[in-house]
């Protein structure tokens, strides 16, 4: 009944994992959720005005396909302002989440066959939508002594005549690590030496810690900008993941295309979150800074929590919001008759036995690894955290 593309595809694990921990709490049960990717924060009240607003000056109607000048106008300012870019309104598309931004890239670039270079570990929705495309994903490793970050010779390995894309994420969901001027610019030689584009998510662009610099892979140089589909949103940045609203910037031509699918598919991102989001692009930025400060303490905390935890190692992230701690210690042991082989046995275990919803790694290409969210309370992180370590420390040969 179904058609092959259907029956290629998961759901999103992280949105999978969230609705079984709510659907938990709704039941009465205390679960503590390091589950999704979410900022815990309140959108800010000057942006919520600038929709009401938006709804009583009767702003609720079809809208442009890829999103009104007025804010393609505040992305074109803050691509410039913020990483150095000029773009056109051509080059310019809003979509209804970057998820959906993401998807629109994949429409208008992968065919049958085509190869999409995915760094592992990933976020959980590039290789589905690659397949959703049908076209391949080519997975390429990375390792914690690199800091996940690709190398460019194991980048090249997988590099052949169908490669058509590599996707990119910095700062990384899930690891939190940041790529470097230097392998940017490595891995934009490699993207004009092979042809191909590089599709460089960089939702999480705000949420970077210790003086951290984000670069742009597009900011590069012209010749990579061309190749570049710069994907960013304001889920994270502005704590706006209900509002739907995430944007790319690239060449006019596929830019059109994505607006074009965007046309027979969804039309335009929601109006009032058009005029939101402007505000959130132009007005007042101290929001960002204060929550960027908040994750920061927690980071510290979680990440350091974390290395006490027997059978635990984790990085310190540099971006974003999630630790990514290495777990395959713990493989092997036993809880009663109930064994741990692998990172969804341990996130079930945690869940059922700790009452602590977190996400395995395997969704993410690396099962030697668990992912917590740290956009929730600190009191919930301190609790959360010493449920894991009483459980965890329940785990015998
Ligand atoms: N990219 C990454 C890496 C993410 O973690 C998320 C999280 N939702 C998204 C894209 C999509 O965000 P949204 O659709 O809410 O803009
Ligand atoms: N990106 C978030 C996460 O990884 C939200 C969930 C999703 O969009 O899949 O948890």
């Amino acid at each position: 009944m179904l058609s092959d593309r259907a029956r290629k595809i998961k759901p999103s694990p992280t949105l999978a994992i969230d609705s079984k921990a709510k659907a938990m709490k709704a039941a009465g049960e205390d679960v503590i959720s390091f589950g999704v990717g979410e900022p815990d924060f309140d959108t800010p009240e000057n942006i919520k005005e600038a929709a009401v607003k938006a709804m009583k000056d009767g702003f609720t109607k079809y809208t442009a396909v890829g999103g009104i000048d007025p804010l393609k106008d505040a992305i074109i300012d803050k691509l410039k302002a913020d990483n150095g870019l000029s773009y056109k309104r051509d080059e310019i598309i809003a979509s209804t989440g970057a998820k959906h931004s993401l998807y629109n890239v994949a429409q208008a670039l992968y065919g049958p066959g085509d190869e999409v270079i995915i760094p592992a570990p990933y976020w959980v929705s590039y290789p589905d939508q690659v397949l959703l495309n049908d076209a391949v994903p080519v997975f390429v490793e990375t390792f914690e002594a690199d800091s996940f970050r690709v190398r460019a010779e194991a980048l090249e390995e997988r590099i052949t005549a169908k490669t058509k894309a590599l996707i990119l994420n910095s700062p990384s969901n899930p690891t939190g690590m940041i790529y470097d001027r230097k392998t940017l610019q490595k891995i934009a030689e490699l993207a004009l030496k092979h042809n191909f584009y590089i599709v460089s998510d960089e939702i999480y662009e705000k949420l970077v810690y210790d003086g951290a610099e984000h670069i742009s892979v597009a900011s590069l140089g012209d010749e990579v900008k061309s190749k570049t589909l710069l994907i960013n949103g304001l889920s994270k940045s502005h704590a706006m993941t209900g509002w739907r609203i995430g944007y790319t910037a690239g060449p006019a031509e596929i830019v059109k295309a994505m607006t074009n699918i965007q046309s027979q598919s969804t039309s335009n991102p929601t109006s009032i979150t058009q005029k939101a989001a402007i505000e959130a692009l132009r007005g007042p930025q101290d929001f960002v800074a204060a929550m960027r400060t908040e994750f920061d303490k927690r980071r510290r905390y979680l990440i350091e929590e974390l290395n006490r935890i027997d059978g635990m190692s984790c990085l310190m992230p540099e971006g974003a919001f999630y630790a990514f701690p290495n777990t395959g210690k713990l493989y092997g042991k036993k809880a009663g008759e109930r064994q741990i082989a692998s990172s969804a046995d341990l996130a079930l275990y945690l869940l059922e036995e700790a009452r602590v919803a977190l996400v395995h790694g395997s969704a993410f290409g690396a099962d030697n690894y668990i992912r917590l969210s740290y956009a929730t309370s600190f009191e919930d992180i301190r609790r959360g955290v010493e449920r894991i370590r009483e459980a965890v420390g329940r785990l015998a040969a």
